[in-house]
């Protein structure tokens, strides 16, 4: 016998869970890519994902998931010989500095390890350092999946401010957008991206930029950019054929608009507040749990993504835990991503909760519900009054 019959809840931070409407927007026949319904949708999407990021920046939209995002951010700005700033609180740092090598950057990295948040001193320290100003670009990952961590941006922005460094500021909201607080224009960012599949709820396959005035004049600087990752045709949805640089992406077109509908619907203050508040009863079991056991929440508190949870538990247990949750509860928990040592002592012993997206309280507290049967059933040590301490904060208390 086994309890995971029934919906399964997939709570791993990407792919998110898909809202019943935006698959039912996508289940339809093949529409016309020249001109009706899919051209007059897309411009309504650009406009909206405008909205979503706080921004009145270009935005272009390309068949790619995050990683694409990445290599399209610098195949429109890097010249030869140029440098990149990369402060790294986790993976995804590393994932951004490793594309800037391979397209042949120097990519300088400002390290704090697994645990903490980035600090600007050490990065105005690094951009004062640039006298010849060779780094093009601060690339800053909001949040950081693989250690859950939240990033201050305007700290970027204001450590560039103060050294006078002419770099742009790019960040990777690929895990934040729709889900942590992200206001471009107002955090000074000259490039933003994120992909469909995490906070705008919608399947992998879309990734987007959002492209201000100074990232524009530095991609006028270039004498060529690789076609497909080229932005500028791409920021002119007149041309709709040249957008996407050939067939559309249509369903995922369909599905995207379905999702910025219920953003929209919901908007944006409350769709943050509902992470928040989601987040925060995620922290309150943890917390429990961890006052009597080795579950821990990776993130200093005040730094915590609201989008995803990085936990450990040491040993083997986190792969055990998520074991026993997919195959007797039914929910499917995120791996470790970058935590320890593969094949050491506790390769086995991270994992994350996903609360981003789709997400309404009964997902979380069955979630946890899950979770806490899990610790019962492999006898791992944890606290009481967990799920006591997220329904309260669900409750208001
Ligand atoms: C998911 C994620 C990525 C990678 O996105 P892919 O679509 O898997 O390429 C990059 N950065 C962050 C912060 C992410 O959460």
């Amino acid at each position: 016998m086994s309890l995971a019959h029934g919906r399964p809840y997939l709570a791993i931070p990407g792919p998110s869970v898909m809202p019943d409407r935006v698959l039912a927007a996508m289940h339809r026949a093949a529409p016309n890519i020249y001109e009706g319904e899919l051209v007059e949708i897309t411009r309504s999407i650009v406009a909206d994902l405008k909205t979503v990021a706080r921004t009145t920046a270009d935005c272009a939209i390309y068949i790619a998931n995050g990683h694409g995002t990445w290599e399209a951010a610098l195949a429109n700005v890097l010249r030869p010989g140029d440098a990149v700033l990369v402060p790294a609180t986790g993976r995804f740092a590393h994932g951004w500095a490793e594309v800037a090598r391979a397209m042949g950057a120097e990519a300088r990295i400002v390290e704090y390890g697994k645990a903490a948040p980035l600090d600007a001193e050490r990065v105005a320290d690094a951009l004062a350092e640039d006298r010849d100003h060779t780094i093009r670009a601060v690339l800053g990952v909001h949040v950081d999946t693989s250690t859950g961590i939240r990033n201050d941006l305007s700290a970027l922005r204001a450590a560039l401010d103060h050294t006078g460094h002419p770099a742009l500021l790019m960040a990777d909201c690929i895990a934040s957008m729709a889900c942590d607080r992200f206001e471009m224009d107002a955090l000074g960012v000259d490039v933003a991206l994120t992909a469909s599949q995490k906070g705008l709820m919608t399947p992998p396959g879309l990734g987007i930029l959002w492209i201000g005035e100074k990232a524009q004049a530095a991609r006028a600087e270039l004498a060529a950019v690789s076609p497909y990752w080229d932005w500028r045709p791409r920021c002119r949805p007149e041309v709709y054929y040249q957008h996407f640089c050939g067939t559309a992406p249509t369903h995922h077109l369909f599905g995207l608009r379905a999702a910025l509908d219920m953003l929209l619907d919901e908007g944006m203050e409350a769709v943050w507040s509902r992470h928040e508040t989601l987040a925060r009863a995620v922290w309150a079991a943890v917390e429990a749990w961890g006052a009597d056991g080795p579950l821990r929440i990776n993130a200093p508190p005040g730094h915590r993504s609201h989008a995803v949870t990085a936990l450990s538990l040491g040993g083997d247990r986190a792969e055990r835990l998520r074991g026993w949750c997919a195959a007797e509860g039914g929910v499917t928990l995120g791996i470790g991503l970058g935590m320890a040592d593969p094949g050491g002592p506790d390769a086995g012993g991270f994992f994350r909760i996903g609360h981003m997206g789709h997400l309404n309280a009964h997902m979380v507290l069955g979630a946890l519900g899950v979770i806490e049967s899990g610790l019962t059933a492999l006898d791992i040590p944890h606290g009481p009054g967990a799920l006591q301490a997220a329904a309260a904060i669900c409750a208001g208390k």
